[in-house]
């Protein structure tokens, strides 16, 4: 059985820890590898490779560095499939799907491509006689990264290629329910040039996240996550004195007004709820149906339900794989049950379905509830399994009532024909990302990923510029080159100009 080992100094280490994460196949049920969980020494091993690097890197041209990052692109490219066999085999979700994670990750290595143009400062000539004044940015030295399950290629490269970019060295402790990628993409780095030591894998649990949020060598975190652990990673690490960046679960509405396109909006709802099994940060769990879209929305939900292929990842024409853990599934089923013992009506049922030959498998099939209320738990926690939840309400303001008084404000979309009503609902709803007839709302790699509320703690979203911002440090010079001595003494009152 394969063993992961952690990814320090360009070499694979096995570390100093005895304790091993068992890592599943999620189709079939039963464990394939296991990964190292890494120990307090093993941190301190790779914050100190990283620490070492980070100096000879950060001095490294701009031009250098945005070469590396189109050779690891290119690298990237060529191992798309090869990457997506391990994540579809390690996560669950289906080829196609892991396909899709890598590309969209892949985005960010191209932006990050562009990083001279990215760290170009701002230049005032003439502030006052004879003073230029400028501004550019410097990176921070050591980022440590600490990423889920639901995206092991995509979300660290959220991180990674820009905090490289910027000309830092960089710690991934990856999730250990899905080592495997991260092992891939480390030698890749390697084969695309970058120096050794400039990126890590410590793989490990919560005794390797806390020991890179307490190393003094780290100076900036960026986590994904849920909600509970990103408020403590947010908290330890900020009283660590680093800069953090925690972001956190979700809970995510489409609002379906009757001038809508029903069958347009059912297809994408569909899509939304149940791709990747809804073990997405950015699903649609909750539909909210306004007015008398409601009953004909229902039925055209779950007519498609019924056609959904479940099974492994791995199968031709298969549309859903299964969730993550025997854990998961468990605490998806018991979600469904209670939503139904407080009212709701359960319209599809997944929680029996048996896939021929992969019956110790972690499935549980799509599932639609209707009549849900928000005091209901199966709308107030995240499910993160394919659960679709409908809140029935009259009007667009009740709607937008019901988002903002959730606590999560990851993504949420609008499916209208009325320019007016998508207007007001990104205006007013407390959500950082937004579809208007669009289910999913991931930002490109060039514009910045991040929720409002419970879902991002710390002050800064990720990738695009706020990604730049997050990972550097600004100086702003003034400067003066006087060739005489000034006639008169410089005056001891605060200058202006
Ligand atoms: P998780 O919070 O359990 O784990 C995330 C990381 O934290 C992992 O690396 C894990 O090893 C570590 N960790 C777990 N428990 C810890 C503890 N007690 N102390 C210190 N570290 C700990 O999340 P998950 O189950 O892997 O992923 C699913 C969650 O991630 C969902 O809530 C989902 O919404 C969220 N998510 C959010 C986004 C976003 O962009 N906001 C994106 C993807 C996933």
């Amino acid at each position: 059985m394969t063993t992961y080992d952690h990814w320090i100094d360009g070499v694979a280490v096995p570390g100093t820890g005895d304790r091993f994460g068992e890592v599943f196949d999620p189709a079939v049920g039963v464990v394939r590898r296991r990964v190292r969980l890494g120990t307090a020494v093993d941190v301190d091993a790779a914050v100190s490779a990283a620490r070492r690097a980070a100096d000879s890197w950060a001095q490294t041209s701009v031009t250098a560095r945005s070469r590396i990052m189109f050779a690891f692109r290119e690298l990237l490219v060529r191992h798309e499939d090869e990457l997506a066999a391990v994540i579809s085999s390690e996560h669950g979700k289906t080829l196609d799907d892991a396909r899709g994670e890598v590309v969209r990750g892949r985005e960010v290595v191209e932006f990050a491509c562009g990083i001279p143009q990215l760290l170009k400062g701002a230049f005032s000539d003439q502030v006052s006689r004879g003073v230029d004044s400028y501004s550019f940015r410097q990176p921070l030295g050591v980022v440590a990264g600490i990423t889920p399950f639901n995206f092991p290629v995509m979300v660290p490269l959220w991180m990674h290629p820009l905090a490289i970019a910027c000309g830092n060295a960089f710690v991934l402790k990856p999730s250990e329910r899905v080592p495997g990628a991260s092992d891939l993409v480390a030698r890749l780095y390697q084969r695309a040039g970058l120096p050794d030591g400039v990126f890590n894998v410590v793989h490990g649990d919560k005794v390797a996240v806390d020991a890179l949020l307490d190393h003094p060598g780290v100076d900036a975190v960026s986590f994904v996550g849920s909600t509970p652990i990103a408020r403590y990673v947010h908290g330890r690490a900020g009283a660590a004195g680093k800069r953090v960046q925690a972001l956190g679960g979700a809970k995510n509405h489409a609002v379906v007004l009757p001038d809508a396109d029903l069958d347009f909006a059912a297809d994408h709802i569909v899509a939304a709820g149940y791709g990747s099994a809804g073990q997405r940060c950015m699903a649609i769990s909750a539909v909210v149906a306004v007015g008398s879209a409601a009953d004909d929305l229902v039925e055209r939900i779950r007519e498609r339900t019924l056609h959904i292929a479940v099974g492994p990842g791995g199968a031709d024409g298969v549309e859903m794989g299964p969730v993550v853990t025997a854990a998961a599934r468990s605490r998806i089923a018991g979600a469904v049950a209670q939503g139904g013992k407080s009212g709701a009506t359960v319209v599809v049922d997944g929680r029996d379905l048996v896939v021929a030959g992969h019956e110790d498998g972690f499935f549980i099939g799509p599932t639609l509830l209707d009549h849900v209320t928000p005091s209901m738990d199966v709308y107030r926690d995240e499910i993160f399994g394919p659960v679709l939840a409908v809140l029935r309400v009259p009007t667009l303001d009740a709607a937008i009532d019901v988002i903002n008084a959730n606590p999560y404000g990851n993504g949420t979309a609008v499916f209208t024909s009325s320019g007016h009503v998508a207007r007001e609902f990104q205006r007013r709803v407390e959500v950082g990302m937004i579809g208007v007839n669009v289910p999913v709302p991931v930002p490109m790699a060039f514009h910045s990923f991040g929720g409002w509320k419970q879902s991002l703690f710390g002050d800064h979203h990720v990738h695009g510029t706020e990604g730049v911002a997050f990972y550097t440090r600004a100086k702003v010079v003034t400067t003066r080159w006087p060739r005489v001595r000034e006639a008169t003494p410089a005056p001891l009152a605060f200058p202006t100009v």
